[in-house]
């Protein structure tokens, strides 16, 4: 992973924290291609990568529209309005979320994914990955839709997940202005 070196007028946003309602809230789809989108594009991407994280969905920074950013094998990239086909094979692995600091699980998710969409140009493109970049855009389009990863997860899973959320220093916090602790160097954290 690449380091990140913060420079004078890079907009890099608080990230909204596990009990925000703006997680829980279907995100709207992009309907004007603008300099506004492609600044939000471009917070997005500054955030993700100072957090670090290898995805960041628009709501994890307060923005309702249906926008995400990835950081996979150290190339960053973006999706807006995605449309996900999923192959049936799943994949094991560890997850976390920006939005949840700290906590990963095991997450079952489709192994293969192909996502339909626009770039912030308004030119429709699509992404197919496996592995790492497949479970960062399904985890991503999941915060499109009000869904976390701890909702995916199998139910004993769920129910350490729910405890140790309830024990997590930054649980029931008002936002912070600035995040609690800097992050590990780790892919899984989106
Ligand atoms: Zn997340």
């Amino acid at each position: 992973m690449q380091t990140y070196v913060y420079t004078h007028g890079m907009a890099i946003q608080p990230i909204r924290l596990f009990g925000d309602p703006v997680l829980r809230t279907p995100a709207a789809p992009v309907e004007t291609f603008d300099k506004e989108l492609r600044k939000l594009v471009k917070d997005l991407t500054e955030t993700m990568m100072d957090a670090p994280g290898a995805g960041l969905a628009a709501p994890q920074i307060g923005v309702s529209l249906r926008v995400f950013t990835y950081w996979v094998d150290e190339e960053p990239g973006h999706l807006i309005n995605p449309d996900l086909d999923l192959s049936d094979e799943i994949m094991e692995g560890e997850e976390g979320c920006l939005s949840l600091p700290d906590l990963a699980f095991e997450t079952p998710r489709s192994r293969r994914v192909v996502a339909k969409g626009m770039n912030m140009h308004g030119e429709p493109v699509v992404i197919e990955g496996t592995e790492l970049l497949s479970r960062a855009i399904q985890h991503e389009t999941d915060h499109l839709d009000g869904i976390l990863f701890i909702d995916r997860l199998d139910p004993e899973v769920r129910k350490e997940a729910m405890r140790q959320i309830r024990e997590a220093e930054w649980f029931g916090e008002p936002a912070p202005a600035v995040k609690i602790s800097p992050h590990t160097i780790s892919s899984r954290w989106m």
